[in-house]
């Protein structure tokens, strides 16, 4: 059954990542039109994703947008909604890892992963909501992680900005619930993308060995979740952070 029949516009950031590739696709299957946001240093292989996509049948548009600067979301969201209209699904799936233990973590690396996984939201979403207030609709998922809910050993920046998404999540779904828009979190365990390609192979093996469903997420256990969240289906679902992770931590 398609999830959402109404042909509506989803913008995904991290569009051409890994987990953002398969929310893009599931998106355009069920039926919405898409837009997929890169990095601005990324536009060759954007153009090169946007025809890979083509060669799968599915047409989805790409904008350039450095996610962590507030302007370049404000720039972002007015060219979208010119050329596209207004937006009524916006995945936040921007991310990045810098990992060092506290002991040896320069401000460098903690506000590029602050900036980027969280400021991020903050920079695309508060410029997202007025169209969707005015369609009365809206659906707001971002993504989240395991890591933000039990923390992670030369995590401190990543797994707070990851908590952070939560928080800003549940305040957001106060704001906005009484204009049909619902904001939610999806927080992944351990999925297959070049992001945890570059953990080293005897430490995924030790990772994978933990989780009760042995095996890593794919991309689309993701896509799955997020295509539920962004449904009708879904309109009494809202401040929540909505495990995926082959029961790899239980809360
Ligand atoms: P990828 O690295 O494949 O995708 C992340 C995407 O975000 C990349 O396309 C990256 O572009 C883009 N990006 C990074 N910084 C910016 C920026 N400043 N502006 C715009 N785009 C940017 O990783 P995943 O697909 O695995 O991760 C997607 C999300 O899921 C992230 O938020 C991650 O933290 C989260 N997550 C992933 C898990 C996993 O196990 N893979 C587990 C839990 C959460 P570029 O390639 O140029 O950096």
């Amino acid at each position: 059954m398609e999830s959402n029949p109404e042909n509506k516009l989803a913008l995904v950031t991290g569009g051409i990542g890994g987990i953002g590739t398969a929310v893009c696709r599931r998106m355009a299957q069920d039926g919405n039109r898409v837009v997929a946001a890169y990095h601005p240093a990324e536009a060759e292989a954007a153009t090169a994703w946007r025809e890979d996509r083509q060669a799968e049948g599915l047409d989805i548009a790409v904008v350039a947008c450095d996610v962590a600067n507030y302007g370049a979301g404000k720039a972002m969201i007015e060219e979208v909604t010119t050329h596209h209209g207004a937006i009524s699904i916006l995945v936040n799936c921007a991310g990045i890892t810098r990992d060092k233990t506290l002991r040896k973590m320069d401000p460098e690396l903690w506000d590029a992963v602050l900036r980027t996984n969280l400021d991020s939201v903050f920079n695309v979403t508060r410029h997202a909501i007025d169209g969707m207030i005015e369609q009365n609709f809206g659906r707001i998922i971002s993504i989240s992680s395991v890591n933000g809910q039990k923390g992670q050993f030369g995590q401190t920046n990543y797994s707070a900005s990851k908590a952070g998404i939560h928080g800003f999540t549940m305040a957001l779904a106060q704001e906005l619930a009484g204009y049909g828009i619902t904001v939610n979190s999806v927080a992944p365990g351990y999925i297959d993308t070049d992001m945890t390609r570059a953990i080293p192979a005897p430490l995924r093996e030790e990772m994978v060995a933990d989780i009760p469903v042995g095996r890593m997420g794919a991309p689309e256990d993701i896509a799955n979740a997020i295509a539920f969240l962004a449904s009708e289906q879904a309109a009494y679902i809202t401040g929540v952070n909505l495990p995926v992770n082959g029961g790899i931590y239980m809360s």
